[in-house]
């Protein structure tokens, strides 16, 4: 079968391309310009014409993806901002809501070999701030986020408004599957992945250019900055999932968290430290033992319906640190 992924060159696109690819699948890769388009081809070149790339210029507009869904048997819609530094929250808003509605109205209109779409939303759409323990699960929906981006508009933290542009993002998604789910030939399904790290193999020329969870991994991990704490899922892991959630009937019409499990940065430290002692060692009275993690990923639905072995964070932060060093980073 041939896939539809949006976003292609992305840090977490990429891996589900390969992914797919090694699978045996054909890709037709979405980028927003034809630079974009040139790290994709070299790296997957040994697969011919199974990757096709287009130019989606801007996904906001109406009928943005008439042409690229045409004659493919499913979509994953990874394409979405994901950073901290928006001024405006619409920034965030636009292109998550209007990408997310247009890939699925083009899906609907002309999308009629579509089986499947899939859509990459985020624990971002699931969590809520909290100073006590919680764990969260699929039925919860971040309306904290929306409600702070409401009343502060510009003035909202970073990342509430990332996180109302997935949660929007991912309700208008639904809202769409409800409206018109009797007329659609293909079923939904979303993963809400929490942060995602792992080793790099999107276009990337210097550790302040990553993508914002590769970033914030480096700065804390290896510059010690260390400051907050939430759940990781390992790139490929994640790519497997993008993969297994095309083809296993039982997660039609789910939202699965996609998490291994939650870590304070130094819980990667400590594990670079062992790697390699130069970096740095952070805070040695931590005791991961009696960490408390204020927010928590129910597991279960996961485990019901993906199974997923996922990578262990000494596995995640070893492999990562490999990467980083043949790229010069260490
Ligand atoms: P990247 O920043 O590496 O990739 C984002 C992709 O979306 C790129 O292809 C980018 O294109 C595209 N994109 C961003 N803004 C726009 C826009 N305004 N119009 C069109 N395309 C746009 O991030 P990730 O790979 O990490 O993120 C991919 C998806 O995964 C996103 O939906 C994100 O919300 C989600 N996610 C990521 C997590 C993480 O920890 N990394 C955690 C949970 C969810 P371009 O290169 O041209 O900007």
């Amino acid at each position: 079968g041939k896939v539809l992924v949006t976003g292609a060159n992305g840090y977490i696109a990429v891996w589900v391309v390969k992914t797919l690819l090694e699978q045996g699948y054909s890709v037709r890769g979405t980028v927003r310009s034809e630079s974009k388009a040139t790290h994709l081809r070299e790296t997957f070149k040994s697969y011919g014409d199974k990757l096709e790339i287009v130019i989606v210029e801007d996904i906001t507009k109406e009928g943005a993806f008439d042409e690229a869904v045409k004659g493919v048997d499913a979509i994953e819609h990874t394409a979405s901002p994901f950073h901290f530094r928006a001024v405006e929250p619409d920034e965030l808003i636009i292109p998550a809501v209007q990408g997310t509605t247009g890939i699925l109205k083009s899906a609907q209109k002309y999308g009629t070999s579509v089986k499947r779409v899939v859509i990459t939303s985020s624990c971002a759409a699931v969590l809520t701030p909290t100073t006590e323990p919680r764990v969260f699960s699929e039925a919860n929906w971040n309306e904290a986020s929306i409600q702070e981006v409401k009343e502060k508009g510009r003035d909202a933290a970073g990342p509430a408004k990332y996180r109302a542009s997935k949660t929007l993002a991912e309700k208008a998604a639904w809202e769409f599957y409800e409206q018109n789910k009797a007329n659609l030939p293909w079923d939904l399904v979303v993963l809400n992945p929490p942060f995602v790290f792992g080793p790099v193999i999107h276009a990337v020329d210097a550790p302040e250019n990553l993508n914002e969870s590769v970033r914030d991994y480096y700065y804390n991990v290896v510059k010690g900055k260390l400051d907050n704490e939430s759940s990781y899922v390992d790139v490929r892991d994640l790519a497997v999932a993008h993969a297994l959630a095309l083809t296993k009937a039982e997660v039609a019409n789910e939202r699965i968290i996609v998490s291994a499990g939650p870590w304070k940065w130094q819980d990667f430290v400590i594990v670079a430290h062992k790697w390699d002692s130069k970096l740095p060692a952070g805070n040695t009275s931590y005791d991961p033992a009696k960490a408390v993690h204020l927010i928590r990923y129910s597991p279960d639905k996961e485990r019901r319906l993906l199974g997923i072995k996922f990578r262990s964070l000494e596995e995640t932060t070893k492999d990562t640190l490999e990467d980083f060093k043949a790229r010069g980073w260490l």
